[in-house]
């Protein structure tokens, strides 16, 4: 690891202490047990952190809710001038902070300095967007009035996120959140606190350079039992919470039951449909990366591939012969594609699913498999599957989190094809590969794709900053990052002002005194 300057990016991140004592970075009243954070990447132990007590929590939470009374004072665009000064030092620390996601997530060098760009480019736009909360002005029925529609700060904003982008999905939450007035607690994963810690670290040295309370952001170190205090506390009206089905069927009910509100952005499991027409220079790095970028460990990843009949064995080899190209290693190194899963358990339920899989009839392609030897000690890094099956396999059905990805064949028109991909549970994103207009057109109507991301020749994977992003169904119907997603962040309020001598009802209701 230290080839590859960890020790240094850490240093630089102030996140201190590194495998003796523990680290807890600015503002974190944490004094519970103890957490180590192991790379998957080589598996060493990369630090320690301590967890949030109940007592600590409610620290935190007085910090939050006294900060949000100066915070929701300073003007909209003031605040946005807090998020430039946070995107212009994230510019600063863009590699660091890269290589700390890379070595404590897995994902490569690439793909974490990407993630890092997203957390820039959210800031830009949200300091635009720091000048445009507006509402309406709305035409009155009665004389002498009008009406106008207002948006307002929420309160604190809890945030859970899931390890797999360790550091982008805070700052699509925090930096629409801070404009809008709002103030962040943060409850990232267990899997990946170092990064979080880190993020912390940044904008603490901003608010106290602009001698601003520090509870505008705060975090909370563990796991769910952390996070349940925030999804039971009604302090917290709006909890945006980013992970697994499961993980979002509790958290939207609990959040529920106190009429708060969840922002949800959940499992996807993603399809490309490849056509006739389609273009092969297309297809496939567009499947092959989506498949097997972040080892699979991408919301948006590619699951399936439902291919038409007529081109299915041209773009089936193709496709395999593509995955005799996938050089898997030390994500660090940029030679490679591919790295570790996360952790052993998830290599566990990746080794499961496979076996599932030929259990119901799935016929491998590729062969999948844990890799032994020099550069795979953590025991983490897997290679990407490939198998053929049916869209109704209960396996299929389910979203693995890693790089298996399965083929099915179409006949017929492209409604046969909407029709499989649309036949999951799950509506994050989806892809159709094809240069017939009329079938494009029609995957993208209110009769095709059911996903919140439908794609015309690209692939399911990534998403830029500047349209909503979320989906349907079990993803949970959340929306974050661009377009009026900050919308959530915020609460309507819609005024009627009468500045006429007299005092008519609505809807002619007279009501003689
Ligand atoms: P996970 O559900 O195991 O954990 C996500 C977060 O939720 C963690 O911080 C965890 O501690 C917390 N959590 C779990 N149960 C909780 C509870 N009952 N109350 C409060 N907090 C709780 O997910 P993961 O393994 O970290 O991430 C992978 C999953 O995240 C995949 O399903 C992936 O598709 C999904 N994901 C979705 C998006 C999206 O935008 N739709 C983005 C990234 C990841």
């Amino acid at each position: 690891a230290t080839d590859f300057g960890i020790k240094e990016a850490l240093d630089q991140l102030g996140v201190k202490d590194i495998n003796e004592g523990s680290s807890t970075g600015s503002n974190n009243f944490s004094n519970g047990e103890i957490i180590e954070s192991y790379s998957p990447v080589d598996g060493q132990l990369i630090g320690k952190v301590k967890t949030t007590t109940r007592a600590d929590y409610d620290k935190v939470m007085d910090a939050a809710t006294s900060a949000f009374k100066t915070w929701r004072d300073v003007p909209a665009p003031q605040r946005g001038e807090i998020v430039r000064q946070f995107g212009n030092k994230l510019r600063d620390l863009k590699e660091p902070l890269g290589k700390l996601v890379s070595y404590e997530m897995g994902k490569s060098l690439q793909e974490g300095y990407g993630e890092v760009q997203e957390m820039i480019d959210i800031c830009d736009f949200a300091v635009g967007l720091s000048r445009q909360l507006n509402g309406q002005t709305i035409p009155s029925e009665r004389p002498g009035h009008v009406m106008r529609e207002q948006w307002h700060p929420i309160g604190v904003v809890g945030i859970i996120s899931a390890f797999n982008f360790p550091v982008a999905v805070w700052a699509w939450n925090t930096a629409l959140a801070w404009i809008c007035g709002d103030v962040c607690v943060w409850k990232a994963s267990e899997k990946s606190l170092l990064c979080s810690i880190a993020c912390q670290n940044i904008i603490a040295g901003i608010l106290k350079e602009n001698n601003l309370p520090e509870g505008i952001s705060c975090i909370i170190n563990g796991d769910y039992k952390v996070g349940e205090m925030m999804t039971t506390d009604s302090r917290i009206p709006l909890v945006s919470a980013t992970g697994s089905t499961r993980m979002g069927r509790i958290v939207g009910k609990t959040v529920a039951e106190r009429f708060g509100k969840s922002l949800l952005e959940l499992g996807g499991n993603n399809a490309i449909i490849i056509t006739p027409t389609a273009d092969l220079k297309v297809v496939v790095p567009g499947a092959v990366f989506g498949a097997v970028g972040t080892c699979g460990q991408r919301c948006t990843s590619t699951r399936r591939l439902i291919i038409h009949e007529s081109v299915y064995d041209k773009v089936r080899d193709a496709i395999v012969g593509a995955y005799d190209q996938i050089k898997i290693g030390n994500p660090l190194d940029e030679n490679n594609h591919v790295g570790p899963l996360i952790d052993k358990d998830s290599v566990n339920t990746y080794l499961e699913a496979i076996e599932k899989a030929k259990a119901e009839g799935g016929n491998v392609l590729v062969e999948g498999g844990i890799l032994e030897g020099e550069g795979y000690e953590s025991g983490c890094y897997v290679k990407p599957a490939i198998i053929e099956a049916e869209n109704h396999f209960e396996i299929v059905q389910h979203e693995t989190f890693a790089p298996i990805l399965y083929l099915m064949k179409y006949s017929g028109d492209v409604e046969n094809a909407i029709e499989k991909q649309n036949g999951v549970a799950q509506g994050l994103s989806s892809a159709i590969m094809t240069n017939e207009m009329k079938e494009a057109e029609k995957f993208l109507s209110y009769a095709g794709s059911d996903c919140g991301i439908a794609n015309v020749n690209i692939g399911t994977s990534g998403a830029e900053i500047g349209g909503a992003f979320g989906g349907e169904k079990e993803t949970g119907g959340g929306r974050e990052s661009g377009s009026d997603a900050w919308k959530v962040y915020m609460r309507r309020q819609t005024n009627t002002v009468n500045y006429s001598d007299e005092l008519p009802l609505a809807q002619g209701i007279k009501f003689d005194l």
